[in-house]
């Protein structure tokens, strides 16, 4: 049952400017997890290009048919078509608090044209000035990364994400949703060629933007093989203390 406090820590939530979240990492970092407890934290969207491009392809779209098999070679696809799949999903109202990027900007050109869009749209501008973008890099050893991502299991209907890895993260009954009884499944990029494919990609093309940021913006590093909660925490943190205008 819900309580008077935790009811008003919802409203308190729901009130508050909390502006955009730029969570960068390689996959398997744990992005999407923490994405998913941040945003019920703080009541703002996930917005996951990988989600939005894996829900294109499996409703047959034109941008799901030009994704799909960059996708499924762990290729980075085109920066106009999620740019454009971006632009339109922060122009929908409930991003007007703020959202949690989650896969995107993925290269130095997308987080340049990221950078632009906010300021020519008038992004999070109170009266005090503009809220920048609070980047915060999930760091994990290459070798967990691949342990992760082969024991990556998704629920089709919910989206939470589980791992037959790891023991904390694992589902009650194997290969079933705990909150939902739905059949779990296996990316199909989580192979170990796609999922090699994608990390070396992630070296060249993604890891330059820590650089790209810390000229334009405070980076937050956090240790993204400790246990989830730890993490979540030290994001909350993060969002608390680093989004400050
Ligand atoms: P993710 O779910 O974030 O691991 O993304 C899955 C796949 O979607 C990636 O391997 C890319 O092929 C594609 N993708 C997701 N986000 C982007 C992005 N920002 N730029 C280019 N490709 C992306």
């Amino acid at each position: 049952m819900e309580t008077g406090t935790s009811r008003g820590m919802a409203v308190k939530q729901e009130a508050r400017l909390v502006g955009p979240v730029v969570l960068l990492g390689p996959p398997g970092a744990g992005k999407g997890t923490q994405a998913k407890r941040i945003c019920q934290i703080f009541q703002i969207p996930q917005v996951s290009t990988g989600d939005i491009l894996r829900d294109n392809i499996a409703r047959g779209t034109e941008f799901g048919k030009q994704a799909e098999a960059h996708m499924n070679r762990g290729e980075l696809v085109s920066d106009e078509l999620v740019q454009r799949m971006v632009a339109d999903r922060l122009a929908q109202p409930d991003c007007a608090r703020g959202f949690i990027l989650d896969g995107f900007p993925r290269t130095v050109n997308q987080a340049e044209w990221l950078d632009k869009h906010l300021a020519e749209h008038g992004f999070f501008v109170t009266e005090k000035g503009c809220k920048r973008l609070l980047v915060i890099q999930l760091e994990v050893a290459y070798t967990l990364l691949l342990g992760r991502l082969t024991g990556r299991r998704t629920c089709p209907t919910c989206g939470r994400i589980y791992n037959t890895n790891t023991a904390q993260q694992g589902s009650r009954v194997e290969g079933v949703c705990d909150v939902d009884g739905a059949s779990l499944v296996t990316r199909k990029d989580d192979r170990e060629d796609v999922i090699k494919e994608r990390l070396k990609n992630y070296q060249t093309q993604t890891l330059p933007l820590v650089d790209y940021y810390a000229r334009t913006n405070h980076v937050i590093e956090i240790d993204g093989s400790a246990e989830p909660d730890v993490i979540t925490s030290a994001v909350v943190k993060a969002i608390e203390n680093g989004n400050r205008l």
